[in-house]
């Protein structure tokens, strides 16, 4: 059944043939390491595993793939026979990869956690976890996640958990404001409860056929509410206390599929998120409601703080900017000096 090989002049003796008759799949890059990278495949048994290598991508002496693999990747693999099964007993094959296709988001490779040398394509999302109690909601911090995104013009989905705290009359007075906020900039907002499964099918449907890093402080409920969205998924989500100038950290990202579609990140080992050389004008750009004002201000460099003629102050004053967000910026922006 197999037809004539076509002549390789570059593979090696030992290399498996590349048949080329073989269907090429799609797939995403769910894990790299060693020269070998783990693509999952979405076939009609469900998801699956090509463990491949990139021998192979030499074909007719032309380098196919010529930028870099990253985990997110979607590419095009051609696969061996099959081989064997993971341990979550999913069949496993190997494979070669042959092709990379175009990004949809570049810039989350190059700007997403920079100083932690996350390298990932195709992040679609930030999930921020933040608990309405236990610890106490904290706008500031939300702002500060909401820059990370911004800065990697990719999304924000806000989870609002633990709404299980608040009696039903507190529940409207307290996440409806904050919902009205952070709606009105973009975002989209999940009031949900990891323990009684509230809103958990919303944070399903949010994520569903999307590439997330689910990020938010230590004990806002991030494992719970990853196991609420598929249980028995343990992902690492790191707790990240702070944003700001990260030190040096080096750290794998690897992708969980979710059985409804889609993938969350795993992102061990960050504790500091940074995501850009922030400079003040910068920090502007990633205040969506900042951003158009700035024009208007007298000043083409105003740093929106105590110029003269600042329209992003009279917005504030006329309560068009919400005073908390406000407050966020001049936090950020007195702590880079
Ligand atoms: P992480 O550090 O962000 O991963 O937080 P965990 O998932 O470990 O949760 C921290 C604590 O909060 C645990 O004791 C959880 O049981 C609890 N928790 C998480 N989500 C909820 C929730 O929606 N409601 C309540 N009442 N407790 C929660
Ligand atoms: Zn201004």
């Amino acid at each position: 059944m197999a037809k004539k090989k076509a002549k390789n002049p570059v593979a090696d003796a030992t290399a498996p043939e590349l048949d080329d008759a073989a269907p090429l799949l799609r797939g995403t890059v769910i894990k790299s390491g060693g020269g070998l990278y783990d693509v999952d495949v979405i076939g009609e048994n469900g998801h699956e595993t090509i463990v491949c290598s990139l021998r192979g991508i030499l074909k007719k002496g032309r380098q196919i793939i010529a930028q870099p693999v990253s985990v997110g990747d979607d590419v095009a693999v051609r696969p061996l026979e099959a081989t064997g099964a993971d341990a979550r007993g999913r069949r496993l094959r190997e494979g070669f990869l042959i092709e990379v296709l175009p990004r949809r988001t570049s810039l989350s490779r190059a700007r997403f956690n920079k100083t932690a040398q996350v390298t990932m394509a195709n992040l679609d999302q930030i999930v921020v976890v933040m608990a309405m109690r236990e610890p106490e909601l904290n706008l500031h911090r939300l702002d500060r996640f909401l820059i990370l995104a911004e800065a990697s013009d990719i999304g924000a989905v806000i989870c609002l958990n633990k709404i299980d705290f608040l009696k039903k009359t507190a529940r409207k007075k307290e996440i409806e404001p904050v919902r009205a906020l952070y709606e009105e900039l973009g975002y989209t907002v999940l009031p949900v409860s990891s323990e009684t499964d509230e809103g958990i099918e919303e944070v399903r449907a949010a994520l569903k056929d999307k590439i997330s890093a689910v990020l938010g402080s230590s004990g806002v409920g991030k494992s719970s509410l990853v196991n609420a969205v598929q249980p028995g998924l343990h992902l690492w989500v790191g707790d990240v206390m702070e944003i700001g100038k990260g030190r040096h950290t080096t750290t794998d990202v690897s992708l969980h599929p979710l059985d409804f579609g889609g993938y969350l990140a795993d992102t061990p080992g960050i504790k500091t998120v940074s995501l850009f050389e922030r400079d003040e004008l910068d920090l502007a750009q990633c205040f969506p409601e900042f951003a158009p004002l700035s024009p208007r201000c007298r000043f083409n460099n105003c740093r929106h703080d105590s110029e003269p003629g600042c329209a992003v102050r009279v917005a504030v004053e006329e309560k068009k900017i919400a005073g908390s967000r406000y407050d966020s910026y001049q936090k950020m922006l007195k702590e880079d000096k």
